[in-house]
């Protein structure tokens, strides 16, 4: 039977726990030789692991909600305050609410949650949630959580964004049938293509609508990975510039360089209230977060990176980060039988390896590199692919090695095939 491992009776010294203690040299990021292609997952900016580092000791406690604040606040308190306001104004809006979450889940669930309460109070139940095959899992959690049954999934482009014929469609059927109350989830950087749906096109589909027809809508936008990368790159406005935009959710853990667990939720002012509830231990003050405790290092994390890093800063990042992506794609594409089916202009690339029995790179080369397969529809049929983030651990060597890996097992499949 497994060995397991025993609460101690007595405590171990701190020489004997010294290997755990300073991983050093005995830390691996995990068992085996490679490379992480597979997700947005990289060692952080070295400073933002510094601030980590200084400020953990202190142990900060964020419990609450500090944007728009106006009372006097320390310094961890004061940086989350003015994080919400750089985001916000990076989003078209400074002077919206917000606080630093443990990541883009908990922010689409704060998103659904606060857009289930505000449409079930201002306008009654019977509420539709609309989004796409593509939208993230989180969404499904919220879901559930909140006891939104009706889900409806808008069809999506060859561009991989919801189609906004479509979901004018969509949405006109939908109030035939007497449904006027509408959770939409859009997203800026889908996991599985990088792509965004198209913020400004729904916002006229949704003006036009408004003319004719009436019904109740609440928009969180899910920027989990896209928040910080969109905005550093030519592309089109997602925020709160759009009227009908209520939140927003983005994930500094992720593009950002921060360590983990460092989110952020934004929405318009004063709609954490309709999640509110009073805190029973502090008269007169109220919980609009989901978490309760955590630890302002977050924060001061974020803050301090995103002020040394500037827009230049994380501009000059992706630059090299799609430059490297490029590097990759011309390599793959040196073999004609590997197709590359999204390439948004990000740091993300999605891959079909069309060689391969059944679609599937072998188990070795999945594990080497954390990849793993799904399903997308590409010009009407089912694909597998794979996903890849090119994030600042990846080198041309390693992309080399990984291309060398693939044409190895071609080669034996087409050794095999001739036998
Ligand atoms: C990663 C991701 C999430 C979930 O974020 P966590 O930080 O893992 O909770 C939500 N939405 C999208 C689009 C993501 O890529």
């Amino acid at each position: 039977m497994e060995e397991r491992m025993k609460f101690p009776e007595e405590g171990v010294s701190r020489e004997e726990l010294e290997r755990y203690i300073n991983p050093g040299d005995n830390y691996s990021p995990r068992a085996g030789e490679g490379v992480f292609l597979g997700y947005p997952q990289s060692a952080p900016h070295p400073i933002a692991a510094e601030v980590y580092k200084n400020y953990v000791p202190f142990n900060e406690n964020h419990v609450g909600m500090f944007s728009n604040c106006t009372t006097n606040m320390n310094i961890t308190r004061t940086m989350e305050k003015q994080l919400i306001e750089m985001l916000g104004g990076l989003y078209g809006n400074p002077t919206v609410d917000g606080y630093v979450t443990s990541g883009g889940t908990e922010g689409n669930i704060m998103g659904v949650w606060i857009g289930k309460s505000y449409l079930e109070r201002k306008h009654g139940s019977d509420i539709c949630l609309l989004r796409t095959c593509l939208t993230h899992q989180s969404i499904e959690k919220a879901s559930n959580m909140c006891g939104i049954k009706n889900r409806v999934e808008i069809p999506m482009n060859d561009e991989y964004q919801i189609d906004v014929v479509e979901f004018e469609k969509q949405i006109r059927s939908l109030l035939s049938e007497g449904k006027n109350r509408f959770l939409l989830i859009a997203t800026v950087g889908y996991t599985m293509t990088g792509t965004m749906d198209s913020i400004r096109e729904m916002n006229e589909v949704l003006l036009k609508l408004k003319r004719t027809e009436k019904f109740e809508l609440y928009c969180h936008v899910d920027a989990a990975i896209g928040g910080l990368v969109y905005p550093f790159i030519e592309s089109d406005d997602f925020g709160f510039q759009f009227t009908f935009v209520n939140s927003i959710s983005v994930d500094p853990h992720k593009m950002g360089y921060i360590p983990y667990a460092a989110g952020v939720f934004m929405c318009r002012r004063g709609l954490q209230d309709y999640i509110a509830v009073p805190i029973k231990y502090a008269r007169e003050i109220m919980d609009k977060t989901l978490i309760s405790s955590r630890n302002g290092a977050a924060a001061a994390a974020c803050w301090v990176t995103f002020q040394h890093l500037g827009k230049t800063g994380f501009q000059n990042r992706l630059k090299a980060l799609v430059k490297m992506k490029q590097y990759m794609i011309e390599r793959l594409l040196e073999d004609d039988s590997i197709m590359v089916i999204s390439n948004p202009p990000t740091n993300m690339v999605c891959v079909h390896f069309n060689f391969m029995k059944e679609e599937l790179l072998p188990k070795w080369i999945e594990h080497k590199y954390i990849l793993d397969a799904f399903k997308l529809t590409y010009k009407g049929s089912d694909t597998l692919c794979y996903k890849m983030y090119i994030m600042p651990h990846v080198t041309e060597e390693s992309i080399d090695e990984f291309v060398t890996d693939v044409r190895r097992v071609k080669e034996i499949i087409y050794e095999e095939s001739i036998h």
